[in-house]
């Protein structure tokens, strides 16, 4: 994939998600490297911040993608995958506990949406999959998942 070693934007169609691992992972609030998903630690090893009192969760997903030639899997991680969801991971995480179908649905709906995506080959020798560094939705009327969801679940909106 050689033609991906510097950002290209496709137009692309997503053809599903990897909703089966978590779609987020907990990460300390100051230096944002990755935590344990349990709460035992209670100090991030990097930091040494309190991460059991402040920690947050960030979007880490695995979208497959159809260009016009291909198929891609992309990882899509937090700035990118808000764009998807309409709101932080954290948002999402609670939402999936009282909805437990959430994040499978969630895929669902946003299946066959359109996107430009712009994808870069990320400088970490260890990463194996290319990575959605922008996502703009090509769909006048797209509605990021949560909003979807929200109405599915019969979720009303705060402001109403
Ligand atoms: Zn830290």
């Amino acid at each position: 994939m050689e033609e991906y070693e510097k950002a290209t934007t496709v137009m692309c169609t997503v053809i599903g998600m990897d909703y089966a691992n978590n779609l987020s992972y907990r990460a300390c609030s100051l230096c944002e490297r990755t935590l344990p998903d349990t709460l035992n630690d209670t100090l991030c090893k990097f930091c040494h911040n309190n991460a059991a009192s402040s920690s947050k969760r960030l979007f880490r997903i695995l979208v497959s993608i159809a260009t016009d030639t291909k198929v891609l899997n992309v990882m899509c991680f937090d700035r990118a995958a808000r764009v998807l969801f309409g709101c932080s991971a954290d948002d999402f995480f609670h939402f999936s506990k009282l909805h437990p179908f959430a994040a499978s649905n969630a895929a669902k709906i946003l299946e066959g949406e359109m996107f430009r995506m712009t994808l870069s080959r990320p400088k970490n020798g260890n990463a194996q999959h290319l990575r959605a560094v922008s996502i703009v939705p090509l769909r006048s009327g797209f509605k990021p998942a949560i909003e979807s969801l929200k109405e599915f679940y019969g979720v009303k909106p705060a402001t109403s």
